[in-house]
């Protein structure tokens, strides 16, 4: 009668996951196939240390992402077990009584204690100490959840005090299987479906942050604009967010105030898919407001512990608003600059020309260079930034380094391509490409970190590959063993360009740099790998600062920095270097200089 009754329950609560599972399947299945498996060694790596070794959930809250792993764990471990477990309560095979099994459980004893505690934990969290990136109320379904798991763990402890054939012993086993039973049937429409589909959202996730493939416009492929132009992935990524609001509270753009949030735009697009409003317009489910907020900073990506990737929405969204003449009058201007001049500044290459020689620079031959230094917009027309080259040229002077730049250069399209504008970005990047296959160089150094993503990895789309690595890399090797003239006066601080410290890892030599040349470090709140933005990403460095929401992203950064109390912001990018001028001009602080990672090496080297 018991093997009946459970066979009922099984079958029944069984129907119900897998036709709530076999619902969000077909909407996956329904979307355009953006699935990739490109460079699978990197994906298994990742694999391994995001889902095995739970490091994204463990590194930004170490106590309760520890508490969540241990609940991870014991969920795997205890995989066989529940299997064992049902094929005895249906009569299949008993494999209960056997050696192996009982080893097994005793393995198991100390993971039912380690998830019982963990579960406690964050069950007292999520109710007296709720963060704020976990939302304004209490869900039920998360307390329901937290108490079903902390149900199993104990009914399996008590296991080994009740005889398994006693009334005490079976009601325990109806408990503990009822429980599993209820939980299958509530995973789907749950947030908890991150643990059937976390591992394989994790898995697919582009090797490389803040990757939106390239359109193709022979397909009449014009970008995102209603909810049924989401590719697989995004649809797939929308049914795994596990709510933790780590994308939340790490956007500069919330943080600034701002009514982006990526966690919401994550969950709007769940609900519209639930709902069935394939046609919705994207611009009006998360609004166009919301879109034009990114700066495309990469923090939302990279600190989601499931592998969800918010850029191919948010881009893809502003490249359908864009393909309808939608974007924000300012880039209006921008595209037109980009458009007549192929610079953002709109202005004549006649000033590149002059820089050029005024700095006594040879155009690259490969037969006499060894490195081809990429100026970039900003070099090759901003005064500021024009100085910290002219420091990159000296350093490379001294060291005996044989280098040369591009006769012609063009914007490597970055903004265009970052604010939606795919058909102007691969112009730009096609004609770039040209030139520097015809040049032939087999490594390019540049100061501008926007400059290594695009041409190092987005050109690389176009099958163009060449190293490209930011001056800050370059220099640190080739001034190993130097010893600094002058030791820097006074406490340094280093802002970390979103472009270098998060999508291209590079932390290690900026510092290295600063410490050989006598500098002490005060860090930041918010650095390395996960700085703050400064806000200019994304186009927004064009917007009107006058016009923006919430507070000035670069003000909130540069308040950052103030606090370190350091006489010295060192950067390492254009832009950045912009954005904080700025904040600090309209903060009316002039205690604190602002110098480029290459200047200031230049002065002490
Ligand atoms: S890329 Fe940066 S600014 Fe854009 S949503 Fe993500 S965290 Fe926010
Ligand atoms: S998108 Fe990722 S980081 Fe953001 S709430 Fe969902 S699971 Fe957390």
């Amino acid at each position: 009668m018991e093997t009946l009754v459970f066979w009922l329950l099984t079958v029944v609560f069984a129907v119900v996951f897998f036709a709530q599972i076999a619902a969000r399947l077909r909407l996956i299945r329904q979307a355009p196939p953006t699935f990739s498996l490109d460079d699978v060694p990197s994906r298994v790596r990742r694999f391994l240390i995001d889902v095995i070794g739970q490091r994204k959930t463990v590194q930004e809250r170490p106590l309760v992402g520890l508490a969540h792993a241990f609940v991870f764990w014991g969920f795997v471990a205890f995989g066989v077990f529940t299997v064992v477990e049902f094929l005895h309560g249906l009569g299949i095979v008993d494999l209960t009584g056997s050696g192996w099994f009982h080893l097994y459980r005793v393995v198991l004893t100390p993971f039912a204690v380690a998830v019982l505690g963990g579960i406690l934990l964050l069950l007292v969290r999520r109710i007296a100490f709720r963060p704020v990136a976990l939302g304004g109320t209490v869900s039920a379904e998360s307390v329901v959840i937290a108490l079903f798991i902390a149900t199993l763990m104990t009914t399996f402890l008590l296991s080994w005090r009740l005889e398994e054939a006693s009334t005490t012993g079976r009601l325990n086993w109806w408990l503990h299987m009822t429980v599993i039973l209820v939980f299958l049937a509530l995973i789907p429409a749950s947030k908890h479906l991150h643990l059937v589909l976390s591992p394989v959202t994790v898995f697919l996730k582009s090797p490389e942050l803040g990757r939106v493939p390239n359109l193709d416009f022979e397909k009449e492929q014009v970008g995102l604009e209603t909810v049924k132009d989401l590719g697989s992935k995004s649809v797939l990524d929308a049914f795994t967010c596990v709510e933790c609001g780590r994308c939340q509270v790490n956007c500069p753009a919330w943080g600034a105030g701002k009514a982006l949030n990526p966690k919401t735009i994550v969950l709007q697009t769940q609900e519209a898919l639930l709902a069935g409003q394939r046609d919705r317009k994207l611009g009006a489910l998360y609004s166009e407001e919301v879109l034009w907020q990114c700066t495309t900073c990469g923090a939302c990506e990279n600190q989601c512990p499931v592998g969800i990737e918010h850029l191919p929405i948010l881009i893809g969204a502003r490249r359908g608003l864009v393909s309808n003449g939608d974007a924000p009058e300012y880039l209006g201007g921008l595209y037109n600059q980009l458009e007549r001049r192929s610079n953002i500044w709109g202005l004549g290459y006649d000033q590149r020309q002059k820089f050029i020689e005024s700095a006594g620079l040879e155009v690259f031959d490969r037969t006499r260079h060894d490195l081809l230094v990429w100026l970039g917009c900003a070099g090759a027309f901003e005064a500021d930034f024009q100085k910290s080259l002219r420091a990159l040229f000296e350093i490379l002077r001294a060291r005996d380094v044989r280098f040369g730049v591009l006769a012609k250069e063009r914007c490597n399209g970055d903004p265009a391509k970052r604010t939606g504008n795919e058909y102007m970005f691969q112009e730009l990047a096609r004609a770039n490409i040209e030139e520097l296959k015809a040049a032939g160089p087999a490594k390019i150094v540049t100061s501008c970190p926007h400059c290594v993503k695009t041409i190092g990895s987005d050109y690389g789309r176009f099958g163009y590959q060449v190293e490209v690595v930011h001056s800050s890399v370059f220099v640190e090797e080739l001034t190993r063993g130097v010893r600094a003239g002058r030791p820097a006066s006074g406490a340094v601080t280093y802002h970390d360009p979103c472009y270098l410290g998060r999508y291209a890892a590079t932390v290690d030599e900026p510092r290295a740099l600063l410490t050989r040349f006598g500098a002490t470090i005060s860090e930041p709140e918010r650095n390395r790998e996960n700085p703050y933005c400064c806000g200019a990403g994304g186009g927004l460095l064009f917007a009107d600062k006058e016009e923006e929401p919430g507070s000035r992203i670069s003000d909130v950064r540069f308040r950052q920095l103030q606090a370190t109390g350091a006489d010295t912001v060192v950067t390492a990018c254009p832009f950045c270097s912009i954005m904080l001028k700025g904040a600090s001009a309209s903060a009316g602080d002039s205690r604190v200089q602002f110098v480029d990672l290459m200047t200031f090496v230049r002065e002490r080297l």
